[in-house]
């Protein structure tokens, strides 16, 4: 549903952030098949939605669909159309409400100059402020997607060439931004100076010769393709292609990065490497120090699959307690996060684990999750134990409590909803019916990442979700005072 007042916040579904993941080549025969690869890859980054844009040279094609990869993108049908050796795609996933078509990316329109499709991972935290501005200047949007702001302030910049309407748009922009833009010049990648989302870029050897040029949210989806990995995209960096020439901008006054730190603990698949780390070697670290922190005398460590398993594994290894395998995961199942509704997420979480009973019973066990978020997963899963016959159920977070919603892309619910935000430690574990409950320190995860401890006056990453330190001014939050948003949501949605 379309908001129906543009000046005021979009209604109940019509999130202005989600999750999502971006893939783009230039330079490469059949592009967008290529792009159906890499975002195959990056699903887990959102399921439900896709869309891909190629160029060919005189016209742009584009195929947006509800869904996963597969199902929509390898069937012919779609992907013939979908002409020329420039593509971008997108892949989306919000959780409530809205799933209309015309929010699902690439964003295409007709400037004056010319075609111009964008692809955003990331949230534009003050995109009501400005919408609302463009709005009341004659801007009509055709979505409710903040990255729609980009196209309108792109549209209305005063400056001459493509590029410089971009740069001029984006700053403008607050927020969290990972972009890939598509114009009949070429293609531009772009990260926002703080570098919150994720950015590689990678190459990849064509039959002639040539080398295509890739963009992408994790390197994963380079390896998907066979490309190779060059280098991450700076944080406030720009990066033009134009056939073969490849050009660095840096248009904004610098700044220290703050990329998202969740991403090592949840969001990035651990076959990644992210800003030189392994992720999956990092989650086995976080596993390490929480080994170190918050000891059990346990006969089992147990992964809640497959988000725990990396730092179970740590755990195990540092504590020298076996690991073993409790809860089996069906694969056929999406995400908890996914099911709307209260009642369906618990249904959903049902579905997804089940109890190794012949493991289980008799023994003390110390269950290991990535995160706790409202706290669904993590009691389902203890119940789970206690009904399989464990003698004592421990519960280790392999990152610090979540107390503080994300407006940078990673979707949390509103504050009131997360446990760690209402809740002191006994008060959790009382509410998972565990018999301990830990969170790895924020000094543990940041040892973890191989700096002695979180830097409290400049910190190497953005680590809001569990600190509150957000790195930008959060405009629209201001606008309507945090309190009165939670209200007005929790109202919504009950
Ligand atoms: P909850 O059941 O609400 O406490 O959610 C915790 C579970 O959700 C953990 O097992 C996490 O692996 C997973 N999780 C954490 N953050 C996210 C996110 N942003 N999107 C989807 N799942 C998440």
């Amino acid at each position: 549903m379309l908001t129906t007042n543009p000046f005021e916040a979009p209604e109940n579904g019509d999130k202005l952030h989600e999750e999502c993941g971006v893939f783009g080549i230039s330079g490469a025969a059949d592009a967008a098949r290529l792009v159906a690869l890499g975002l195959h890859a990056l699903q887990h980054r959102g399921q439900e939605a896709a869309g891909i844009t190629s160029f060919d040279g005189a016209e742009f094609h584009t195929h947006r669909a509800m869904g996963h990869v597969a199902g929509n993108f390898d069937r012919e049908d779609i992907m013939v159309p979908l002409r020329g050796t420039v593509a971008c795609g997108h892949v989306r996933y919000s959780t409530t409400g809205e799933t209309a078509l015309r929010n699902v990316q690439p964003l295409y329109a007709d400037l004056a100059s010319g075609g111009f499709a964008i692809a955003h991972n990331g949230n534009i935290s003050n995109a009501m402020r400005l919408r609302r501005d463009l709005v009341r200047r004659g801007s009509i949007f055709q979505s409710t997607s903040d990255t729609e702001t980009i196209i309108h302030l792109v549209a209305t910049s005063n400056y001459r060439t493509v590029v410089d309407k971009f740069i001029d748009a984006l700053k403008r922009v607050e927020g969290a931004y990972s972009l890939i833009v598509m114009t009949p010049e070429g293609m531009i990648a772009c990260r926002d100076p703080l570098g919150i989302r994720p950015l590689v870029m990678g190459r990849i050897e064509q039959s002639d010769g040539s080398q295509a040029v890739i963009f992408a949210s994790e390197t994963v989806a380079l390896d998907v393709v066979g490309a190779t990995f060059v280098r991450s995209i700076d944080p406030g960096e720009l990066v033009m292609v134009k056939g073969s020439e490849i050009t660095s901008h840096r248009p904004f006054a610098p700044v220290s990065a703050r990329p998202c730190i969740f991403e090592f603990v949840y969001f990035s698949r651990p076959d990644s490497i992210s800003e030189d780390r392994s992720v999956y070697t990092v989650r086995k670290a976080i596993g390490a120090q929480l080994a170190i922190e918050s000891p059990v005398d346990a006969d089992l460590v147990i992964p809640v699959p497959d988000s725990g398993t990396p730092a179970a594994l740590g755990y195990a290894q540092e504590s020298g307690i076996p690991f073993e395998l409790g809860i089996i995961r069906s694969h056929y199942v999406g995400r908890t996060f996914i099911q709307p509704g209260d009642k369906v997420r618990h249904l959903g979480v049902k579905l997804k684990h089940n109890a190794n009973r012949a493991l289980i019973a008799g023994k003390k066990i110390v269950l290991i999750d990535d995160s706790i978020v409202r706290g669904t997963t993590s009691l389902k899963i203890v119940e789970m134990m206690r009904e399989a016959g464990a003698a004592e159920v421990h519960m280790r977070i392999a990152s610090p409590p979540t107390r503080h919603s994300c407006f940078y892309g990673v979707d949390t619910p509103e504050r009131a909803k997360l446990l760690a935000a209402t809740k002191n430690l006994e008060e959790m574990a009382a509410y998972i019916k565990a018999d301990s409950l830990a969170f790895v320190s924020i000094d543990g995860l940041y040892k973890a990442l191989g700096e002695p401890q979180r830097n409290a006056i400049r910190p190497s990453h953005c680590d809001a979700c569990f600190t509150g330190d957000y790195p930008t001014t959060l405009t629209d939050q201001d606008d309507v005072s945090s309190v009165d948003q939670f209200a007005l949501l929790a109202e919504r949605v009950s």
